[in-house]
Formats: C-alpha cells, sequence, structure tokens
C-alpha cells in the first residue's frame, strides 16, 4: 500500500485536502473550530471541536457532498504571510490557533495562512493552486483524539480520509483497505475464536481459545518432529530466572529496558526471561564435553516476556508473552559450515510447507573498518562469514549482504506479508561472545579446553508472529491440517440421517481428523454457509442417496460444487492430505 507522506505529490494533496475537509464542516457546522490536520501515511486527518455536536460514520457521506460542491466552485488557494501580531488579531476568536500562533518564535518564522473562497486556515503550506483539484478523495472514518494527545484534555473529534490523483488510484487503495482489513489477524482471530484479550488479565497479554491451542498444537508437533530427525533433543526451562543470570549474558546491560522489571524477594532478584539464550548456556556448562560429543543441539517451544511499549502492543503480531520455537546449537569451529547449512535446509523445507515463495536471506557482517563494534576475532569473523556466504550460493538462496552484526554473522529471512509487510520470520545467528561469558568449553583432540562456538536459530520464530502472519496469509482459510475443524458434517434431515452422520464422525474421529457434527434444528442453507463463515475446509451433506450407497457428498471451502465418493475414498483422501500438508 502506498505511503502518502513519503509521496511528495499525494502529500501536499492530502494536506490541502485536509483543509478543504475543514471548510466542508465549518459550511455544516459554523461553530467548529480546528486544531491540527497533518498528512499521514494512510492520508490526512484533521481534529475538530464541534462543541457538542457528535459526527458520526454516516455523516461522512454528507461531509464529502460538501467537499465535492466546494472543488466543483473551483476557488484558488491563496497563500498570505503576516506578522505573528497580525495573526494573532485574524484568530482572536479561536483559541486553538492562538494556541498554535503564540508558541510560533516571530523572528524565525513565516507566519502563513492559505484562503481558498470563504475560509481561511493558518497553514505552512505548500497547497495545490485551486480546489478544483480536490476530486478524488474519500473520508474514512471518524474517532476521538484528545487535545495535544493529553487524556486530561477535552476530547476532540479526528476526520480520517485520503485523496488521489486519479478515480482508479482511489478505488484501487480503498480496495487495497478493504483487503488489509480482512485480513487483519485481530479481526481474523476473533472472528475463529482463535485468540483473546482482556484488559483484566493485561495488555498483550494473548490467552488462546480452543480453537487457537489446536493451531498452536499443531504447529508445535510439526516443527519438533522435524527438529527431533534432525539431531535436536527438547528441553524445558523456567520462564524465570535470577537477574545474576542476565548480567553474565550481558542482557541486564544492555537490554534491561526491553524487559519486565525485577521482583525482589528476600536478598535474591528474578526476572520473567526475554530470551532463552542464558538458560542453555547454563546447561550445556552443566556437563563435561568432548568434540567427539558435538554438536550439541538443544531446543525449546518457551515462553518469553518483553516489555513492549502499549502503543506498540498489536493482536498476537507484537505482544508481552509469547512461545518461541527456539534452539541453541554448540559446536566445533569446523561445523559452523554445516550446520548453517542443516539451519538454511529446514527454513526451504518449512517455507515449502507453507507454501512460502517471496522471501530474500539478509546476511548481516561485521562492520570491518569498526573493529570497536564488534566482538570476537577477525579470524575466525572472516572464516565464517565466508563459509555462510557459500553455504547460501550453495542453496541457490536469494540473499544480500549488510553489515552491522555484533556477536557473530546473522541470517535473517524477511518475507513479504499479504499486506505489503516485510517480516522477519526466520533468524540464525552466530556468537562468540555468549561462550565467552559463561565459559563454555569442550575438550578438543589434543586434550585442551578450548570454546564451542554458538548458533541461536529460530525458525518459526515466534509462534504468536507465526499465527498472526499465516492468519494474514490466508485471510483465516488455514490448510487443512492446520485447520481448528477440519470436517463439519451436516445431515439433511435429523429424523433420518442423524445415525449416519454420526457414524461418519466416529469413524473419523477414529482417524484423528477433526470433525464437528451440526444437527440443529436449522435450515440445511443456513448451516452451509455458516460452516463457509468458520472456514471449514470440508463440508460433508448427507442425505438419503448417501446412506443407501455408503457415501459421502462434501464441498470444499469456497467452492460450491459438491462431490459424492465413498466413505472408503474420502477417508483416504483426507488422510493423505492432512500427511501431505495439502
Ligand atoms: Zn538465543
Amino acid at each position: 500500500m502506498i505511503n502518502i507522506k513519503e509521496n511528495e505529490k499525494l502529500s501536499i494533496m492530502n494536506h490541502s485536502c485536509a483543509h478543504l475537509l475543514a471548510q466542508a464542516v465549518k459550511h455544516l457546522y459554523p461553530h467548529a473550530m480546528f486544531w491540527v490536520g497533518p498528512v499521514i501515511e494512510e492520508g490526512f486527518y484533521y481534529d475538530i471541536d464541534l462543541g457538542n455536536d457528535v459526527i458520526k460514520e454516516e455523516d461522512l457521506e454528507k461531509i464529502e457532498r460538501e467537499m465535492k460542491k466546494i472543488s466543483k466552485d473551483g476557488k484558488r488557494i491563496v497563500r498570505h504571510e503576516l506578522t505573528k501580531e497580525e495573526a494573532l488579531e485574524m484568530f482572536l476568536q479561536d483559541p486553538y490557533k492562538i494556541d498554535l500562533i503564540e508558541r510560533m518564535d516571530e523572528n524565525d518564522t513565516v507566519i502563513s495562512c492559505y484562503t481558498q473562497g470563504d475560509f481561511t486556515d493558518l497553514c505552512r503550506g505548500p497547497h495545490v493552486d485551486t480546489v478544483k483539484e480536490l476530486r478524488h478523495f474519500k473520508l474514512l472514518k471518524v474517532s476521538g483524539a484528545y487535545w495535544k494527545g493529553d487524556a486530561k484534555n477535552k476530547m476532540l473529534q479526528r476526520i480520517y480520509g485520503v485523496c488521489f490523483e486519479t478515480e482508479e488510484d482511489l478505488q484501487e487503495h480503498l480496495a487495497a483497505l478493504e483487503d488489509a482489513k480482512e485480513r487483519d489477524h485481530r479481526k481474523i482471530g476473533k472472528d475463529l475464536g482463535i485468540f483473546m484479550f482482556d484488559e483484566l488479565v493485561g495488555k498483550g497479554l494473548p490467552m488462546w481459545l480452543p480453537n487457537g491451542f489446536i493451531v498452536r498444537r499443531a504447529l508445535v508437533d510439526y516443527i519438533t518432529d522435524k527438529e527431533v530427525n534432525l539431531g535436536y533433543q527438547h528441553v524445558m526451562t523456567p520462564s524465570l530466572g535470577n537477574v545474576d543470570l542476565y548480567k553474565t549474558s550481558g542482557h541486564w546491560d544492555h537490554y534491561k529496558e526491553d524487559m519486565f522489571p525485577s521482583m525482589d524477594l528476600d536478598d535474591e532478584s528474578y526476572v520473567l526471561r526475554p530470551m532463552n539464550c542464558p538458560h542453555h548456556m547454563v546447561m550445556f556448562r552443566n556437563e563435561l564435553h568432548s568434540y567427539r560429543d558435538l554438536p550439541i543441539r538443544i531446543a525449546e517451544i518457551a515462553n518469553d516476556f518483553r516489555y513492549e511499549a502499549s502503543g506498540a502492543v498489536c493482536g498476537i503480531e507484537r505482544t508481552r508473552a509469547f512461545t518461541q520455537n527456539d534452539s541453541h546449537i554448540f559446536c566445533r569451529p569446523d561445523q559452523i559450515k554445516s550446520e548453517f547449512k542443516g539451519v538454511i535446509d529446514l527454513i526451504l523445507d518449512v517455507y515449502k510447507d507453507f507454501g512460502f515463495k517471496d522471501y530474500r536471506f539478509r546476511l548481516s557482517l561485521r562492520d570491518k573498518n569498526n573493529a570497536e563494534k564488534y566482538f570476537g576475532n577477525d579470524e575466525l569473523w572472516e572464516k565464517s562469514e565466508q563459509e555462510l556466504r557459500e553455504v547460501l550460493k550453495e542453496t541457490g538462496a536469494d540473499f544480500y549482504e549488510a553489515e552491522g552484526a555484533f556477536y557473530g554473522p546473522k541470517l535473517d529471512v524477511q518475507v513479504k506479508s499479504a499486506i505489503g509487510h516485510d517480516v522477519t520470520l526466520s533468524t540464525i545467528q552466530l556468537d562468540y561472545q555468549l561462550p565467552e561469558r559463561f565459559e563454555l568449553s569442550y575438550i578438543n583432540e589434543n586434550n585442551e579446553k578450548v570454546r564451542p562456538v554458538v548458533i541461536h536459530r529460530a525458525i518459526l520464530g515466534s509462534l504468536d508472529r507465526f499465527i498472526a502472519f499465516l492468519l494474514e496469509e490466508t485471510k483465516g482459510v488455514l490448510p487443512l491440517w492446520l485447520a481448528p475443524t477440519q470436517v463439519n458434517i451436516i445431515p439433511v434431515n435429523n429424523e433420518y440421517h442423524l445415525e449416519y452422520a454420526k457414524e461418519i464422525m466416529l469413524v473419523l474421529k477414529n482417524y484423528k481428523v477433526r470433525v464437528e457434527l451440526d444437527d440443529r434444528e436449522e435450515k440445511l442453507g443456513y448451516k452451509m454457509r455458516e460452516s463457509q463463515t468458520k472456514k471449514i475446509p470440508y463440508t460433508l451433506i448427507l442425505g438419503q442417496k448417501e446412506l443407501d450407497n455408503g457415501e459421502i457428498s462434501y464441498r470444499l471451502h469456497g467452492g460450491d460444487e459438491t462431490t459424492t465418493i465413498s466413505k472408503e475414498e474420502f477417508i483416504t483422501m483426507i488422510k493423505e492430505q492432512v500427511k501431505e500438508k495439502n
């Protein structure tokens, strides 16, 4: 979606359109007073004091009509410059503009205002030449906004809108907005019963509802199975840690602002962990290791906690409590290349299962000219950077290089989301520092104690963010293997076909298919529509013909064709599809 603020031409247009909006509001509500009307990424808004009047969504059309009328009149937009004294005089009746003018420095600011027909507004500009140019706009929504963003101040009304050069551009943008709204994981998550929030529990703390838990468990099983096959060992460590643990790891010095504050008991302090690395370091240190034992791959599906400002918290995409699909690989320097390759292969394998195609690898290397900006010795950096580059080339992955890695070379996978956001899903990070800080060691071939290298890696990353991403990609139509309900059975007539429906349900349940039976006394059409709204992949319709022939008739989500096959065929098909992750 286009960023209006970054586009110079559209930015001027949208700001001019904010004036047009104010003029129209002034015509319809003569007592209206105006605070500020800036351009934002999505278009523009204007904050308005309407006294006791309230503008509702349905009033926006009326305001738009007035704007169109003014635009047709085609008045020129004229700039005047004035002194501070003149400006104060001119806006004498308007406490909001007076507030703005009073804060302007008369010596280094040119105070200007713009007039179009019967309306003048204090403004720095620039603007388009005539209101005639403002024809293709739309008012999007209205909400409350405290004056100067301070809850102690009066609540103003904020009207949002957007303006384009052509009607096609505007329509295209509105369609994209509509699509983004439909894809918003917060809405889908609520509609499908995936997760919920409650202020009483706390901001940014998601609670996973039964349907959401099914999706999470399916993902956890999926990734855990893959990891077990690749020689990862799963562990579980506590969500709390002693502050000393984070002092040792360095997080206390560098990451404290993003952590919840410490809880002090007797003579100890504990914190909720923001990540799992320190626990895993200590776990590795617990045993003596020989070079023959390496690599050791410790994995955990772990709960982590980070302090996100309340404005930054967003659905399950950014939360204060989340679950990571995390792992730390402890290896010898000569194993870096093969371990790195193993992780990249796993990432590619997982992305293939999910059908992700639009992604790029970003390899972050040290800033060679700034030795104080990275940790560890150059020889090791040089060697591993070269190896990582080779691995990437071998896999044929699309990658680009960047500078600025600090603890070791790092690889991020950037995925383009359906609404155009760049999302980092997976990361691999080599780390020379934590092994030092925790004094990790293994015994090499010469019977010497030496440091291992640590590789941090996250594949699905935060499960919460991953599910947000999936919901937005699929508009909530999850693939069969992840769908909370995979099959919905509707008997045509409860009196005659319910027994058969129950029989089919039991058979499917035996094969671990997640199945529901809709035996409510509702019309068939109604139940089928609801099955669509709940985004269930398979809807079975079982009537007399199906009962007589031992068959099943089904509809796929989004389709309007009914297919009839034998129940055995159906079971084989659905088992196969779950297995193949179709
Ligand atoms: Zn880590």
